[in-house]
């Protein structure tokens, strides 16, 4: 389930929804008003003495979310930058490698992932990458730039056979002094704290879209399995990975759903990756988007869902991943300047092509920005 952080998604109205669209329970006056304030304390979140707010505000409603998609361009943008600025340093952008350590084969049906079994993607199933292997993929991350490396494999959720292979992986790689991620599908308890004991800082399960709009997404487990893995990510002490896709054929109300149901966990996702949908040929969701031409997310909306995620949850690391090798260098700016600060490099995440090193390196220099990991 590693792909969910990779790929996107489904769907049937239109992935390009009109700026103007407003959310389903939006009561314009109050929850404008509300959402300005709320903004504007440069939090977001809980209005909490000292600033730093990692936990959701007490009373986040549906209606302050989608009052905030609805500000001006301009204005959302400003005050998405002032609470970034509030938080991180925004010439800084940290650098994430992301490795498939098994490839294909999923039992679940994920409606936008190459990696399912139950669609015809061409996609040949891999078993799980050999150790040493796995090890020189991350030296040659960390020689690279990279401070996280990221491993991920299609399951539906880790077999107990693996997890000797899984936590040696996971302490050799940390000992390389790279913070260490993995996303192999649903965890319990126990493998959670195993993974944990072995060195594993961020463990990745997307909640993929809002609760309402899932169905379209997914059957094979549900929107409670998903935060069920969360809640023991959380309990075995690691941090929290957890976005979605955007562009599935959600509609805006739905994209106010999924970053409520993100912003109201027990505690914001240390990193929510925000993924554009690639649609993949013979997958649901990629043919139903190819054949209604709605191949990608308006780039617009996507800055403002980047924005929104930014104000909601201020200290988070927002991620720009599956989608960014189609974004022009101003769209990516425009990301960055809602408050995206981390990105994956190299040429492939997971099974769908990104952005490289060189243009990455390009980007990089055009907008004066550094990796976090570089000296100041
Ligand atoms: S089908 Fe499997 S690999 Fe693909 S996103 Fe779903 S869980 Fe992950």
């Amino acid at each position: 389930m590693m792909t969910d952080t990779l790929i996107s998604k489904p769907s049937m109205p239109s992935a390009v929804e009109a700026p103007v669209e407003r959310s389903r329970d939006v009561e314009p006056s109050t929850a404008l008003g509300r959402s300005l304030d709320f903004a504007q304390d440069g939090r977001g979140g809980e209005a909490r003495e000292g600033g730093v707010s990692d936990a959701p505000p007490a009373a986040l409603a549906h209606a302050d979310i989608a009052a905030l998609f609805d500000l001006p361009f301009m204005d959302l943008l400003y005050r998405a930058q002032q609470v970034h600025r509030a938080h991180h340093d925004a010439n800084r952008v940290q650098l994430s490698t992301l490795l498939s350590i098994k490839t294909g084969g999923c039992a679940e049906n994920c409606g936008y992932c190459s990696q399912s079994a139950s669609f015809e993607t061409g996609l040949k199933a891999s078993k799980l990458m050999d150790h040493d292997a796995v090890v020189a993929s991350a030296r040659a991350a960390k020689a690279a730039g990279s401070e996280r490396f990221c491993m991920g494999a299609a399951w539906r959720s880790p077999k107990e056979r693996d997890m000797p292979a899984l936590t040696a992986m996971v302490a050799e790689v940390k000992a390389l002094g790279l913070e260490t991620c993995m996303t192999l599908g649903m965890l319990d308890r126990s493998q959670a704290e195993r993974l944990a004991g072995a060195g594993l800082d961020y463990y990745n399960h997307n909640l993929d879209s809002g609760p309402e709009f899932y169905g379209e997404v997914v059957t094979t487990r549900t929107y409670g399995d998903r935060l069920d893995t969360l809640e023991n990510v959380r309990a075995s002490g690691m941090a929290v990975c957890c976005g979605g896709i955007l562009g599935m054929g959600e509609s805006r109300a739905d994209r106010v759903d999924f970053l409520h149901a993100l912003a109201t966990l027990p505690k914001h996702p240390e990193s929510v990756p925000l993924n554009a949908l690639v649609p993949i040929a013979g997958t649901p969701i990629g043919d139903r988007m190819i054949a209604g031409g709605e191949a990608r997310i308006d780039d617009i909306e996507f800055v403002r869902t980047v924005a929104v995620a930014r104000i909601l949850m201020p200290t988070s690391s927002v991620r720009l991943s599956a989608g960014r090798e189609s974004m022009s260098q101003a769209c990516q700016a425009l990301c960055f300047l809602a408050g995206a600060n981390s990105i994956f490099t190299g040429d492939r995440l997971l099974t769908t092509e990104n952005a490289g090193g060189d243009a990455d390196g390009a980007l990089f220099a055009a907008l004066g920005l550094m990796p976090m990991s570089a000296g100041a």
